[in-house]
């Protein structure tokens, strides 16, 4: 889900530019045929010093925002509909600024009625970044004799991901590349996320990862999610496509997990989760299973078994996106 489209914007100041005195302005009535989704539709616009301007009321209607005024603070209000809830006028944080994160500030309640999108496949503007973690020297988790490491679990499954997420029509970027074979610093991988975002409409951070924990004991499927979608919205309905599809292949299914900064619980504890939403990026992590527990552990040893997993995700990818926005 993106901002609000710039064109929108546009409308909003063109509005707030009309509200000055006019008498320096010199408008033309424009004739230009406009298409939204490749239907025609009637809008009264104008040409005023080069630029098209309309109503943002008319702009709102076909292209399914809202607008308000809120008396008290004089100010105009816009925001997405259906699937971020109608703000609270007295909420400054519902307010757009054009930071394009507001999906994070208004979150769809999980018990809102699903959005009236239902797609049989995306239409190749979805954008899905994948991570495979680790890479290099930096092996991750990896089996009790050390001889299995999460880095190369999480590169063949990522692949196989984003195959399948390609047949299906998405666009897949990656930011870790089979070839590559030295670790990645943290700050190169926020580098590349930053630059992905720049350069491409990114929908989603999808993180893949396989588990491990002290006592070798534990067992099941996590998926860790921006602590912003603590309380519903996208990043939990997202996990929870992706619990589904786990749980259908036979998966335990450990709680979602949101994960609070010790200095700052305001923000996540991953650098990755973190920096995604500090660029208005939707990014959910997986752990399919538990490297360093034998039986978890031959969940991913076979082609087969990754292929599983893979297909898993990108069916989850899929379900989510028939029904929302990208
Ligand atoms: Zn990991």
């Amino acid at each position: 889900m993106k901002a609000i489209p710039r064109t929108v914007l546009t409308g909003a100041s063109a509005l707030l530019f009309l509200t000055q005195p006019a008498w320096a302005v010199n408008a033309s009535p424009t004739t230009n045929p406009i298409f939204v989704d490749g239907e025609r539709v009637d809008l009264q616009s104008y040409t005023i010093d080069g630029y098209t301007y309309y109503k943002i009321r008319d702009l709102a209607e076909v292209l399914d925002f809202e607008v308000g005024y809120d008396d008290a603070s004089q100010s105009i209000r816009l925001w997405n509909t259906p699937q971020n809830a109608a703000p609270a006028p007295d909420d400054p944080e519902s307010s757009v600024t054009g930071t394009g994160s507001e999906e994070h500030s208004a979150p769809t309640s999980p018990d809102a009625p699903d959005a009236p999108i239902k797609r049989d496949v995306v239409d190749g503007k979805l954008v899905v970044l994948l991570d495979a973690g680790h890479g290099g020297s930096d092996g991750g988790t990896h089996n009790i004799s050390e001889t299995l490491f999460e880095r190369d679990f999480n590169m063949a499954v990522a692949q196989k991901a984003k195959a399948l997420l390609e047949a299906q029509g998405a666009q897949v970027l990656m930011l870790r590349g089979p070839e590559e074979t030295e670790r990645i610093l943290e700050s190169e991988r926020i580098a590349r996320i930053d630059r992905f975002v720049r350069e491409y409409p990114v929908d989603l951070l999808l993180s893949i990862h396989h588990n491990a924990t002290e006592t070798h004991k534990a067992t099941g499927s996590e998926i860790l999610v921006q602590i912003a979608y603590e309380h519903g919205g996208a990043g939990q309905e997202l996990a929870r496509c992706i619990e589904a599809e786990y749980r259908a292949l036979g998966r335990p299914i450990r709680p979602t997990k949101y994960q609070h900064s010790a200095e700052n619980p305001e923000r996540d504890r991953l650098y990755l989760l973190r920096e995604a939403y500090e660029r208005g990026l939707l990014a959910v992590m997986s752990e399919y299973c538990f490297l360093d527990v034998d039986s978890e552990l031959q969940l991913v040893l076979t082609d087969e078994g990754q292929a599983r997993e893979a297909e898993a995700l990108a069916a989850a990818v899929m379900q989510y996106y028939t029904n929302h926005p990208y």
